[in-house]
């Protein structure tokens, strides 16, 4: 029983925000809820357990969670109808620069995920600098998922990049 309170407890800190009075709906998010709740008990224990440093809290959790669903879905359903209200623009070249904008690196849950990580080849006039961390080569391939620059012939970051690897391993 004590597991069940503790576990209603966490549910109840950032319970989803949605109100509605369906039973189907609130059954279906409950469900989410205590699935996340008990993935997050699990965790922390498994930190406790290995003397492990860095756990995230349930807020952290979730939001890696949460990142990490929405970088899956764009990922592989192409993008359809209106565009988002943060891209729509009457000026026809506000997307060519939103484009160019330097974008964060994915977050390591979905660079490892092993899903959908696809080179393309970019027809670029100047290669452009391989991201991994140390590399000094100049590459025109990109992984589609992770939207990154990586080399992928001297030390093939590419694939490096995508186990965890350092760059010399
Ligand atoms: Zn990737
Ligand atoms: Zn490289």
């Amino acid at each position: 029983m004590g597991g069940i309170d503790l576990c209603d407890r966490y549910i109840a800190y950032y319970r989803c925000a949605m109100r509605t009075k369906k039973w189907p709906v609130r059954v279906f998010t409950h469900f989410v809820e205590l699935a996340i709740s008990n993935c997050w008990i699990m965790y922390t224990r498994y930190h406790k357990l290995n003397k492990l440093k860095g756990a995230k809290s349930l807020m952290e959790f979730r939001m890696m969670i949460a990142t990490a669903l929405c970088k899956y879905e764009g990922s592989i359903t192409p993008r359809r109808g209106r565009p988002r209200l943060s891209e729509s623009s009457d000026d026809g070249e506000e997307p060519q620069r939103k484009q160019r904008k330097v974008v964060s690196q994915p977050m390591k849950e979905v660079r490892t995920d092993g899903f959908n990580h696809l080179p393309r080849f970019m027809n670029d006039k100047n290669a452009s600098k391989c991201r991994f961390p140390g590399c000094k080569s100049r590459t025109r391939v990109i992984c589609t998922k992770c939207n990154m620059y990586l080399c992928v012939l001297k030390h093939n970051c590419f694939e490096k990049y995508h186990k965890s690897l350092s760059l010399h391993q």
